[in-house]
């Protein structure tokens, strides 16, 4: 038989052959004879050069297509759409994307006169992103089947749909994921792993929680999406493919679950619900059973990639087919299958599910048959209310200015005074991603007692994308949910807060009272604002302001540079300034010139040249860092490992068999675990779930060499669930208050919430005292108390929670949250929540810096 490539290789030249022998060069193939095989078929999955190939053919065959390019990927790929409309749409796109941002935005259009005059042209943008989780394979090659049906359907109803619609097909929003999944698919094909997992996730760093960076834009594919739907195309209509588990319903289709971000304009729900039922329609005229809507999923949390447009007045739409195993099909029996916790509490017909389907097998080309009739389904209902949509959108755009013109608030304030400006500049430059207006004032201006300094960014309410910026800024207040009948709290499908000014510890003012708006300029990026050294031109000591997350990043940059660094021990004034306790020294000054000065012009650190004596500190040196990283799709290493990189912390990514190896010690000064359950480091993968190398995880030995290490003078670093692990090792003081609580007790299913940090202690230092802390079933510790551990921070004694949902609050207060604690001549830093959660948490990030920084001081190396 054929190998994949030798099979595509073979099609490609036998369809130059006929391009060749006479066929018209115009002719569109179908995936078929393109690929080889039909979309779908067992075993078979269209890899990423070819769909790329593909999408170019047709696009080059096709006066319907178009192709565009989203942006790139982390590692450097492309992600590609086609436009497809009808051939005089395509023709006339740069008209019709005026129009699309005109409509987008009602300021642009005087009156009533001019919205009809654009509507006379206008057509309704519906964009297609196909599987962001990229083991959710099916839609993927299900975007081959829909781009040949557009381009070359002749009949009348298709050809009036492309007439009024412009869809923009991503036939993959993670390209290296995909090329991930089909690598590790041919390698295992005719093995028993065939259709398994991976030992490692679907992205270089976060896996999963691809699609949960939508409002943060850490990752490359975000920002490229977010460019693209907020500056490029506008789309009223946003639907996202995805794929669930095996055991349930075969297809989810909109309307979602409760409960809803009330920022949203209702018609965003009842458009969402609309065009959800259409899918549903289509796919049950066809006898497709086994399609359940509002259920499961819901869009509280506005961080997916498919509801982050949202709040920019985009309908979106999510589907999910009940995944096979990869490309090859199950077996499910009819005892097997089951409701969901949320909507659909047996498997029976109901009314959001009223036609079960009866089990049986299932295979990659049902989800390809599922979505294709979804997509179908959409495309009609969008093109048969193509005028009320596009009326819709721009209606919530004015009702979004008229809320914020007319109720509070009316603003929110960045000043530019901020404990991290780093962190500051962070969060207005992802609002201005995100497609929010963010304006500066030229003169110092003032509302009621506060004067706001230029420099200070204003996020107007009164813009199109109100409820995108609020839903952002402003304090979360989930409304708590129980289970059908009974007392247990309903699991939110993500997380219940994540206040981003708490998150990122940056000041933000909401603003209640209107007030008469200033001269102001529109921001289009913000970057630190340069600071020159101070102080005497001959110093004996260069002194840096090290606060905040740009203050880690200094220090690790200076270190790196081989100068020699201290950080002080208290506060130091000098020059009329306080240098919190943390803040730098730098020399030999000739040396140190050139880079403190970097540190000044391009962070805008605060640099005084000093005379005299230095003040007490304590010297830093480059710590050797390893970070466990598990054979499995482990998110909250990927997110640790990017924030090494981000802020420049050496590292060494450690596996199973160099930790069971032992003699830790004399390679590394730290080692971080991720935020991973203890049991599941030292299980690690079953055996037979994939080939040997991958099995298994610590075991024993990796836990007695862990232990080894930090008696032998290491320093081990413990982000949430893996600090159970060292717990034990070590017989350490401390106990997870919280663990095994019922839900009925104690429930914070993602939550900010009061942490006071000790910044006297240098692993608080160049933080905010009055802190917060992103909690996620985490952890609070009882501490015995003795000479060999101590507390670095605790969650607040009361009103803890800051935004989201918590119940049983008592469980937490006042509890230690971070722990140091020496055993033998190392120690162990316990993190009881998730520090760097996602990359959004920055007023914590320091944490995991400065646990390393001061593991250098520590260790007598
Ligand atoms: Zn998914």
């Amino acid at each position: 038989m054929l190998q994949p490539t030798a099979a595509r290789t073979f099609t490609l030249l036998l369809y130059f052959l006929l391009v060749l022998a006479g066929t018209s060069a115009a002719q569109v193939p179908a995936p078929e004879a393109f690929f080889g095989f039909k979309m779908g078929a067992d075993g078979k999955l269209a890899d990423w050069a070819a769909i790329t190939k593909y999408f170019e053919t047709v696009a080059a065959a096709s006066p319907r297509v178009e192709m565009v390019d989203v942006g790139p990927t982390t590692e450097g790929r492309r992600i590609i759409g086609a436009i497809i409309s009808s051939a005089d749409n395509i023709r006339n796109l740069p008209t019709l994307q005026i129009d699309n941002r005109l409509l987008a935005d009602p300021r642009k259009l005087a009156n009533d006169r001019e919205v009809r005059a654009i509507m006379t042209g206008a057509k309704a943008v519906v964009a297609i992103g196909c599987s962001i989780h990229a083991s959710e394979i099916g839609a993927t090659q299900s975007a081959n089947d829909l781009l040949y049906e557009l381009a070359t359907a002749d009949d009348e109803r298709t050809v009036q749909m492309l007439d009024r619609l412009v869809v923009i097909l991503i036939p993959s929003l993670n390209p290296d994921g995909h090329v991930l999944v089909t690598d590790w698919h041919g390698k295992m094909q005719g093995t028993p792993f065939d259709g398994g997992q991976m030992p490692w996730s679907y992205h270089k760093y976060v896996g999963h929680d691809i699609n949960r960076d939508a409002f943060m834009l850490n990752m490359t594919e975000n920002r490229s999406l977010a460019r693209f739907f907020s500056r490029e195309w506008h789309p009223q209509v946003f639907l996202a493919m995805h794929q669930m588990g095996t055991n349930g319903p075969r297809f989810f289709v909109p309307p979602n679950y409760d409960p809803i971000d009330p920022n949203q304009d209702p018609l965003i729900w009842r458009e969402a619900a609309l065009l959800g039922s259409a899918m549903a329609l289509e796919l049950e005229s066809q006898g497709k059973s086994g399609v359940v809507s509002n259920a499961m999923y819901d869009y509280y949390w506005p961080g997916y990639e498919d509801s982050a447009p949202l709040g920019r007045n985009t309908v979106c739409l999510l589907t999910e087919a009940a995944s096979a195993r990869l490309a090859n099909p199950i077996e499910v029996a009819a005892k097997d299958l089951r409701g969901a916790t949320r909507g659909l509490p047996q498997y029976a017909p109901q009314i959001n599910f009223p036609n079960p389907w009866p089990g049986g097998t299932w295979r990659l080309g049902d989800i390809v048959d599922y979505n294709l009739a979804a997509m179908r389904g959409l495309l009609r209902a969008v093109s048969r209310y193509q005028e009320e949509l596009l009326l819709n959108f721009h209606a919530m755009g004015r009702r979004a200015i008229e809320r914020g013109t007319n109720e509070g608030p009316y603003a929110f304030a960045i000043p530019p005074d901020q404990h991290d400006p780093a962190a500051a500049n962070k969060l207005v430059n992802l609002l201005v991603d995100g497609g929010v207006e963010v304006q500066q004032v030229s003169e110092p201006f003032k509302i009621g007692d506060t004067v706001y300094p230029v420099g200070t960014a204003f996020v107007m309410m009164a813009q199109p994308f109100r409820a995108y910026a609020k839903s952002l800024l402003e304090v979360q207040k989930y409304p708590a949910r129980k289970l059908s009948g009974s007392a247990t709290p309903e699991r939110p499908y993500d997380v219940a807060g994540w206040t981003l000014p708490y998150q990122m510890g940056v000041r933000v003012d909401r603003l209640e009272k209107a007030f008469e708006v200033p001269l102001i300029s529109r921001i289009d990026r913000v970057t630190p604002t340069p600071a020159w050294p101070l102080g005497y031109p001959r110093p004996d000591y260069y002194l840096v302001d090290a606060r905040g997350t740009a203050g880690a990043l200094a220090a690790n940059r200076l270190l790196g540079a081989g100068l020699r660094v201290e950080w002080t021990s208290g506060s130091v004034s000098q020059d009329g300034f306080t240098y919190q306790p943390g803040a730098l020294i730098v020399r030999p000054v000739a040396e140190a010139r050139t880079h403190v000065e970097r540190l000044a012009r391009e962070m805008g650190l605060r640099v005084f040249g000093a005379r005299g004596r230095v003040p007490a500190s304590t010297s830093l040196a480059r710590a050797r860092v390893g970070l466990y990283r598990p054979w499995n799709d482990a998110i909250d290493e990927g997110w640790t490992r990017w924030l090494f990189e981000q802020y420049e912390v050496p590292f060494k990514t450690l596996r199973d068999a160099e930790v069971r190896a032992g003699s830790l010690r004399s390679s590394f000064d730290v080692i971080v675990l991720p935020g991973i359950a203890a049991q599941r480091l030292v299980d690690g993968n079953r055996k037979g779930a994939l080939p040997d190398e991958y099995v298994g995880g610590l075991g024993e030995a990796g836990v007695a060499a862990l232990k080894a290490f930090v008696e032998a003078g290491g320093t081990l670093v413990c982000i949430d669930g893996s600090a159970q692990l060292a717990i034990d090792a070590l017989g350490l003081p401390v106990k997870n208050a919280v663990a095994g609580l019922p839900a009925e007790q104690f429930f914070c299913p993602g939550s900010i919430v009061r942490l006071d940090i000790d910044p006297s202690q240098p692993i608080g230092f160049g933080m905010l005292p009055q802190n917060a802390a992103f909690f996620s079933f985490s952890s609070a510790y009882d501490v015995t108390p003795g000479p060999d551990v101590r507390v670095v921070a605790r969650y607040g004694a009361k009103d803890i929670l800051m935004s989201g949902w918590l119940e049983g609050e008592q469980a937490i207060a006042g509890r230690a949250a971070v722990v140091e604690a020496r055993a033998g001549l190392g120690r162990v830093v316990l993190i009881g929540f998730r520090a760097q959660h996602r990359g959004q948490s920055m007023a914590t990030f320091r944490l995991l810096f400065n646990a390393i920084l001061t593991a250098s001081t520590e260790s007598q190396r």
